[in-house]
């Protein structure tokens, strides 16, 4: 069984009022040395907290957000299925819209296919969690190893063969193989 982590640490969450009412370009730059989110929904095991720099640029009628952030993912070998720390690291490059006018409080006309996860709430909180959520998945590697060698579970009885051999005989096998093997060649 693997443990559900529990980091604590700070949210994706920023704050954006003051820099909506700033000229176009106008910039904040966050260091990002402690932050958490959850993805055991998404089958996935932080053991590290997030960081890196994330950059929020306004635009003409909108905030485009760029930024790096790293942390570790427990996943498991895909020969041994023994839980394997794996450092990951994603880049994010988004565009968020604010849903109110930051100086009137009206609310703002969205595009039709506008993305939920890209939005400024009322509060003018821009939040990045589902973003890096997202970037997460999709980060994992397609192959996960314990350790370059491993030797992976019996196919018969499921033991993890690099804490030794099992007991399986495995000349049945061979042994049915090559009787196959051998009425082909009869063919
Ligand atoms: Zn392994
Ligand atoms: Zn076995």
């Amino acid at each position: 069984m693997t443990q559900s982590h529990r980091l604590a640490g700070d949210l994706l969450q920023f704050n954006v009022s003051q820099l909506l009412k700033e000229r176009t370009e106008a910039s904040r730059k966050y260091n990002i040395e402690n932050a958490v989110i959850t993805v055991d929904d998404l089958g996935l095991v932080l053991t590290a907290p997030l960081r890196g720099t994330v950059r929020l640029v306004k635009a003409a009628g909108d905030v485009l957000v760029t930024g790096t952030l790293s942390t570790t993912l427990q996943l498991p070998c895909t020969r041994c299925l023994e839980p394997v720390e794996v450092p990951v690291t994603v880049e994010i490059e988004e565009t968020f819209i604010p849903i109110t006018d930051v100086a009137t409080g009206m609310h703002l006309s969205l595009p039709e296919d506008v993305d939920d996860t890209t939005l400024i709430d009322e509060a003018h909180i821009l939040d990045l969690t589902e973003v890096v959520r997202q970037e997460l998945y999709v980060s994992q590697p397609n192959q996960v190893l314990c350790r370059e060698d491993c030797l992976g579970l019996c196919p018969r009885c499921g033991q993890n063969l690099n804490f030794g051999a099992c007991t399986c005989d495995v000349s049945e096998v061979d042994s049915r193989w090559s009787a196959l093997l051998a009425l082909k060649d009869n063919w």
